[in-house]
């Protein structure tokens, strides 16, 4: 089946109401038939409805169907996109490993990854997402993880994702990509050898706005990678959290597995059925939205392009731009998605800039149907220390653009004004 079709239907049945929309599941637990019922569910000699924590219908559709864009195996639904991060990352390492990291990183992300997994005892190794000879000198037996974004946020880079995933085939490590920016629509990076795919559901899933969740697809068959590895104990051994179980005999994607029975058991980070119901709504228009986002980025970047106030556009559907034979490559039909950056003189220029649109919202959100336009210098990544700025791409005169679902004419009107207005 193709893209669009499984957006509407993949992972839902029609219950006896036959009803169109998929039902909301607003429930806590789970009636058992009976003591036995209930014992088969929890030692995993039947699946079923515990408890929402575990486990509920409206999001199992949303995760069937997620994994299903993805080309994966299964999925985990989180309560936000930092939580399917963390618990993707923390299935992988454990106190004592490290992770090997893109420095051009979402915020969080690097925050997550170089501050507070440190203080579990997990080691945030950088590497330039562009050198992937940077990232093998980095590897080593303790290693877990290689982790970067497939478009990254806000450095908007596209890397070399294949090589990327070969890369952590030869060592026997797990892939990990957050593939939140450039969506299933336009990118499936487990068609490109990659083991997991973490997203922002706030984003582009939802599309309009309306809810933070997160979600975790594991590839198909990645129980081949995991069993015997020594990298990898927590899944080889048994789990004296959960009666002995050895994750890779069981006959279930073993990661997704994992992460649901021990992190979101015990962690909790999870997603309200509500959400899962309104991200279901957001996928049916994900191909359509995304076509429509790339079409306004790229007629923005190239009137940016011409614009001198304006030192450099980065948007990867550019043709000058040093990411748009990676573009051209990994993203579908030309398609890079509704982000673009531009830089202008100095930090007081950025924040003239930005002031003076009336048209696009001051926001630290992307993935939104209305145009969003972000100073991350001033906002999300003023936590970060110069070299940490400087290391992530991003420049006090950064100025990030979340093209949104406005006329293209508009967008470019408002955005020229503003540069004119500053001085
Ligand atoms: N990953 C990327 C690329 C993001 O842009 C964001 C948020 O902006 C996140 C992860 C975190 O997602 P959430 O806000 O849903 O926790």
């Amino acid at each position: 089946m193709h893209f669009q079709t499984k957006a509407l239907h993949e992972g839902y049945t029609k219950d006896m109401q036959g009803t169109m929309a998929v039902p909301i599941y607003q429930t806590t637990a789970y009636e058992f038939r009976d003591a036995e019922h209930a014992a088969n569910l929890f030692a995993l000699k039947e699946l079923g409805n515990i408890y929402t924590r575990l486990n509920n219908p409206t999001t199992d559709v949303f995760e069937k169907r997620f994994a299903s864009l993805e080309g994966g195996a299964a999925a985990l639904a989180t309560s936000s996109g930092m939580s399917a991060i963390f618990y993707a990352l923390a299935n992988a390492a454990e106190a004592g490993d490290n992770i090997v990291c893109a420095a051009q990183l979402y915020g969080g992300s690097l925050t997550l990854t170089a501050h507070t997994m440190k203080r579990f005892g997990i080691e945030a190794r950088f590497f330039d997402v562009h050198n992937p000879a940077e990232a093998e000198k980095l590897i080593d037996e303790k290693t877990k993880a290689l982790f970067f974004e497939t478009l990254t946020n806000p450095s908007i880079d596209v890397p070399n994702i294949s090589e990327l995933a070969s890369l952590a085939d030869k060592y026997g490590i797990l892939s990990i990509v957050d593939n939140t920016v450039a969506t299933p629509a336009l990118c499936r990076p487990i068609e490109h050898g990659i083991d997991v795919v973490v997203h922002s559901a706030s984003k582009y899933t939802t599309g309009q706005g309306l809810a933070i969740g997160g979600i975790m697809v594991e590839r198909s068959n990645l129980v081949d990678k995991l069993r015997g590895n020594a990298r990898y104990p927590q899944f080889n051994e048994p789990d004296a959290s959960y009666h002995g179980l050895v994750y890779v005999d069981v006959p279930l994607p073993p990661y997704t597995l994992r992460g649901r029975l021990s992190l979101l058991r015990d962690i909790g980070a999870v997603g309200s059925p509500f959400n899962s119901w309104l991200f279901i709504q957001g996928l049916e228009t994900l191909q359509i939205r995304m076509k429509e986002h790339s079409h306004n980025a790229l007629m923005l970047a190239k009137f940016l392009e011409t614009h001198p106030k304006v030192k450099r556009v980065n948007y990867p559907g550019l043709s000058s731009n040093k990411n748009y034979a990676n573009a051209s490559r990994y993203f579908d039909g030309g398609m890079s998605s509704g982000l673009l950056s531009f830089e202008v003189a100095d930090l007081e220029t950025a924040k003239q800039v930005v002031d003076a649109t009336q048209l696009y919202s001051l926001v630290v959100n992307i993935g939104d149907s209305k145009s969003i336009i972000t100073h991350p210098a001033s906002t999300t990544h003023q936590q970060l220390s110069a070299e940490e700025m400087d290391a992530c791409g991003v420049p006090a005169g950064l100025i990030r653009i979340s093209a949104g679902l406005e006329n293209a004419e508009d967008l470019i009107a408002d955005i020229k004004q503003a540069l004119e207005a500053a001085s």
